[in-house]
């Protein structure tokens, strides 16, 4: 008997092949037939005439490494048509927490040094850190996947060891290079985590401590993701005036070490740098011409999200959050960085916190937008969340119709009703393969079936993930329903919280996560039908 049916559509396999009419039967969470299949009959059937049948999306950059922990069903993420996510980007990530010298096994009082790390590591990851209701008791990644299996997700899951845990194990939060042993100990911990099935590795240039990496440490990183065939993506050191140079570095390692190389949403920062992408793209071109595995990934926004505190020079970022709100306060420092700050790419009215621009809270407030920034990082440190605008549809585009993209929404899994759906989030967590869809498939500016690639098959060959991102027999059973004249993000950076449009079912493992409109919950008896990926 067949579990699901699905009847009536037009398959877009993900492949980049052309839509053809066809349905998809499912038997234990496989796809076991395609074809037409008009009289089967099924336990559960859905009838999609007028709709897009499409693999569900693979989101290769998240940062929802904490938030699927507070609200498994990972509503923003699965109402939007994704049924697998990617977490650990941007050198943000959850694991290792210290390294063998301070620990075995889990957090669990007794050991102070090694709570004391986890502390300054969970503040240095404020970013993702949502929900303080989580309770973060893994040191590795082995832990971490058993955190994730225990929460039973809506989605699919697949990690990245990122750079910021990796580097305050082994060096500490200062800024200082990683001796000869320090550089030993992340190629360790890093094969261990590879070995226990992470996707692979990502750095973040802009974060501290990660900001204190010098090359030979990214070579280290890279060497040993080349050693299992993983991938190394990179959160580059500069997006605006250093955007060339930042790629160069990434390109630099990806010749010297041979890893995959994934850039993190290409895009130039700043309105003077406008343009900037088509050259990084030349650059890139130049480096896959040349044999590197070499490709990026992008949202279809004009605008980014980081956390505030990114704005700041690496030296006032030492030592940890808590020293860095403290520095904060003092008058000298702050007079520097408002000297540094001069030349700031962005001006401060493209940057918005809590959904104003630091220019109108200066006005509210009556004092500056400097002491605006610096009274926010002070008091919140890096949980403060900036959106900042001011970019490129040119660069923006460029960067869309190029070979090597693969959508990535940079979102985090929200749930609009709990702990994570407070404020104002990037729009992306809620809209980007809508987006995408409404804006550049419906406009005419990219082909339904590429960009449905872009969000599937290339997103998961990105990543390392087997038998997902296409549909056809043998295939895991993660399937999106849309309808193509009718999907669209509703989602605005002033009402951010919204669900999309045009979005029939989302099938995640076989089962119907989301029908008509409805999310049937991840917790309904078994727990979500999402499984956590071990990449081998
Ligand atoms: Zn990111």
């Amino acid at each position: 008997m067949i579990d699901l049916l699905v009847t009536g559509g037009t398959l877009v396999d993900g492949t980049g092949t052309a839509p053809r009419r066809a349905d998809v039967a499912v038997e234990d969470g496989r796809v076991t037939e395609i074809g037409d299949l008009a009289g089967r009959s099924a336990v559960h059937a859905i009838d999609v005439s007028g709709h897009v049948v499409a693999p569900g999306f693979v989101d290769v950059h998240t940062h929802s490494d904490l938030t699927l922990l507070s609200s498994p069903e990972a509503h923003s993420a699965v109402r939007q048509g994704v049924t697998t996510v990617v977490v650990g980007n941007c050198g943000l990530g959850v694991t290792p927490v210290g390294d063998s010298s301070h620990r075995a096994g889990t957090v669990r009082g007794g050991d102070a040094a090694l709570q004391d790390h986890l502390d300054a590591l969970r503040k240095a990851v404020g970013y993702l850190d949502l929900d303080p209701s989580v309770r973060w008791t893994w040191t590795d990644l082995p832990g971490y996947l058993a955190a994730l299996d225990t929460a039973r997700p809506a989605v699919n899951v697949a990690v990245l060891v990122a750079h910021t845990p990796l580097r305050a194990a082994a060096v500490g939060f200062e800024d200082r290079p990683a001796d000869a042993a320090a550089l030993d100990r992340m190629r360790g911990m890093l094969a261990d985590a590879l070995a226990a099935g992470a996707a692979g590795v990502s750095t973040g240039l802009v974060y501290a401590p990660v900001c204190y990496a010098r090359e030979d440490e990214l070579e280290v990183l890279g060497r040993t993701a080349a050693a299992y065939g993983r991938l190394f993506a990179w959160h580059v050191r500069d997006y605006a005036d250093g955007l060339l140079d930042s790629v160069r570095q990434a390109l630099r390692v990806a010749a010297a070490t041979g890893c995959r190389t994934q850039i993190s949403h290409l895009v130039a920062v700043g309105r003077r740098n406008h343009g900037s992408v088509a050259r990084a793209l030349e650059l890139i071109d130049a480096a896959r011409a040349e044999g590197l595995d070499v490709a990026f990934d992008i949202y279809p926004y004009l605008a980014g999200n980081a956390p505030l505190s990114q704005l700041l020079p690496a030296w006032a970022q030492e030592g940890g959050d808590e020293a860095m709100r403290a520095r904060l306060t003092e008058r000298a420092v702050r007079t520097r960085i408002r000297d540094e700050w001069r030349d700031l790419p962005n001006s401060w009215d493209d940057i918005a916190v809590d959904g104003r621009s630091v220019t109108d809270l200066a006005a509210a407030a009556g004092t500056d937008p400097v002491d605006v920034a610096l009274d926010l990082v002070a008091e919140h440190g890096n949980g403060v969340q900036m959106v900042a605008g001011g970019r490129s549809e040119r660069d923006l585009l460029d960067a869309l119709t190029h070979p090597a993209a693969v959508i990535g929404s940079d979102g985090q899994a929200l749930d609009p009703g709990g702990a994570t759906g407070r404020g104002t989030p990037h729009p992306r967590s809620y809209g980007a393969y809508p987006r995408l869809f409404s804006e550049y498939v419906r406009k005419g500016r990219l082909g339904l079936a590429e960009a449905v690639r872009m969000c599937t098959s290339a997103a998961a060959e990105r990543a390392g993930i087997a038998g997902r991102g296409v549909l056809r027999a043998g295939a895991a059973a993660d399937i999106v329903v849309f309808d193509p004249a009718r999907i669209a993000d509703r989602a605005t950076f002033a009402a951010p919280q919204r669900y999309p449009d045009g979005i029939r079912a989302v099938v995640v493992g076989g089962r119907a996560v989301v029908e008509d409109g409805v999310h049937r919950g991840a917790r309904d008896g078994a727990g979500g039908p999402g499984e956590i990926l071990r990449i081998r």
